[in-house]
């Protein structure tokens, strides 16, 4: 069943959502060349454990063994993280955190360049990043699910880029993954209808070659099947007759110097 959530637990969702928008603002300039993904792996423990009662919510979840899942290039999700896997310049590297604070869940992913990136590279995520503004823009009450498909889609017409259909994002609440799915492919006005108070993790991943993945033998990364490379950005996002209202932001300057106070 699809959840409506009031005002108050769209906050709640919200406050452990910040959490993560904190924590990839604070990623950024750390994600360098020669670091490696299980040192990544504990700067998101500490981050989110140095939260009262906020946990990452992907550690144990269905056997996962990390805190985080942190994809490198060719790997599009659940990538484990490793000490041997050492970042290198023009490497790119997705870092996909779920919270759970209170009960309620938030989840978001952030593809970071490490250093300076090709151009073919640069593309893939402008045109990831264009493609979740453009489904977060479609998620209105009224419009479908299929809608923001339909959204990814065309905001990526022309870019010769391969849309992956077989990974979708989800509703979420008070589970991680909960009803609808949300497929980055769709046709505008199908699918389940858009309501206020839907709360959905909108997540588009994109390849520079074949829509095509295959999982490698860990069980758990996700890798497109022709290796190349591939981006994945990923917000929780409410539904609300105001227009959706992402939940996974980093928070204004302005409350973050009321924050700190
Ligand atoms: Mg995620
Ligand atoms: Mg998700």
């Amino acid at each position: 069943m699809i959840h409506l959530r009031t005002p108050a637990e769209i906050e709640k969702i919200a406050t452990g959502g910040r959490i993560i928008g904190r924590l990839f603002a604070s990623l950024g300039d750390r994600i360098v060349p020669g670091v490696d993904t299980e040192t990544i792996d504990g700067w998101v423990r500490d981050f989110v454990y140095s939260h009262e009662g906020a946990t990452a919510a992907f550690k144990g979840l269905y056997g996962f063994p990390a805190h985080a899942c942190i994809s490198v290039n060719e790997e599009i999700v659940h990538g484990i993280p490793k000490a041997e896997q050492v970042l290198g310049e023009g490497d790119i590297v997705t870092v996909d955190v779920g919270v759970k604070l209170d009960g309620w869940y938030s989840d978001s992913a952030f593809t970071f360049r490490v250093g300076e990136v090709d151009a073919e590279t640069q593309r893939l995520l402008d045109c990831t990043q264009r493609a979740l503004a453009a489904a977060i823009e479609a998620a209105v009450p009224g419009n479908h699910v299929g809608d923001l498909g339909a959204a990814v889609m065309e905001s990526l017409e022309g870019e010769n880029l391969g849309i992956i259909r077989d990974l979708v994002g989800h509703g979420i609440g008070r589970e991680l993954h909960e009803e609808p799915q949300i497929p980055n492919v769709g046709r505008a006005g199908f699918g389940p209808k858009l309501r206020a108070g839907m709360v959905v993790a909108i997540e588009p991943m994109i390849a520079l070659g074949t829509d095509q993945i295959r999982t490698l033998d860990d069980r758990w990364t996700v890798v497109t099947a022709d290796g190349t490379r591939s981006a994945h950005f990923e917000h929780t996002v409410a539904i609300t007759q105001d227009g959706p209202q992402i939940l996974t932001g980093a928070p204004s300057e302005a409350e973050a110097s009321v924050e700190s106070v």
